[in-house]
């Protein structure tokens, strides 16, 4: 039995997978993270669990954390049995090759920020760790990003940027299509048709609260307008609002 955990900027959702998936618990980020490991070791002592994986909302360099721009608050994880790290958009590329069926993918997570991760070869890609970080693509302008750097794609397209520059939710925008006119959406089709060209995926998955529930037809028709013929990519989208967490356990098989 492994358990699969997801700690994002607002909640933390827990599985455990044996074959297959099973939902255990969701609880809020900001009250949880003190008392985290006292929960999770619980969970391991009741389910039996032999490994645990973690995905987080964060930049990790060789099992560090360099940076975690949406979490508040310092954590350290102490478990009785071996664990594994990873970035919550390296997990959603997971469990998206897993789920779709796919050896090649390349899954994007477009929510509050703007994250991606690489499958190829059914192998996360991490280079020295931080491969796939889209979000931070210079697209042009000079609109600051949480990250510190300007005119990235998540300044134009993250859900945070959307809510500064118009006012509104990237929900409302969705709702009334108009989010399909805004530049940003244009940029990060360029960017997706980029980094399509670059690694010639079997099949682009875009999840998150944004991504994932974005028209995959409007996506295909905008990718494929920069795209060189040649490039025959599927554009899906998976709105699983557990996929991390699954992704995360399967973190455990695919790293240790
Ligand atoms: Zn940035």
């Amino acid at each position: 039995m492994i358990l699969g955990v997801d700690i994002g900027g607002t909640n933390i959702d827990i599985v455990v997978y044996d074959g297959e998936f099973r939902h255990v618990a969701t609880y809020p980020t900001k009250e949880t993270l003190t008392k985290l490991n006292e929960i999770l070791n619980d969970l391991i002592e009741r389910f039996n669990v032999k490994a645990v994986g973690i995905g987080l909302a964060a930049w990790i360099k060789r099992g560090k954390i360099v940076k975690m721009p949406n979490i508040s608050g310092k954590f350290e994880i102490s478990l009785k049995v071996p664990f594994v790290l990873d970035n919550d958009a390296n997990c959603f590329a997971l469990y998206s090759a897993k789920h779709f069926g796919l050896k090649n993918v390349i899954a994007i997570t477009v929510g509050t920020g703007i994250g991606s991760g690489i499958v190829m070869d059914c192998r996360l890609i991490h280079g020295e760790g931080l491969a796939g970080e889209i979000g931070h693509w210079f697209v042009g302008g000079d609109e600051e990003c949480t990250c510190g750097g300007k005119g990235h794609l998540e300044a134009n397209f993250g859900g945070w940027s959307i809510r500064k520059r118009f006012g509104r939710d990237a929900k409302d925008l969705l709702e009334d299509g108009s989010i399909y006119r805004i530049e940003g959406f244009k940029l990060m089709c360029i960017a997706v048709a980029n980094a399509i060209t670059l690694l010639d995926p079997e099949a682009v998955v875009f999840g998150g609260r944004i991504g994932g529930n974005l028209d995959p037809q409007i996506l295909k028709s905008e990718i494929y307008r920069y795209l060189m013929a040649g490039f025959e990519p599927e554009i899906l989208t998976l709105k699983d609002p557990l996929a991390v967490a699954k992704g995360a356990s399967l973190l455990v098989e695919e790293q240790m």
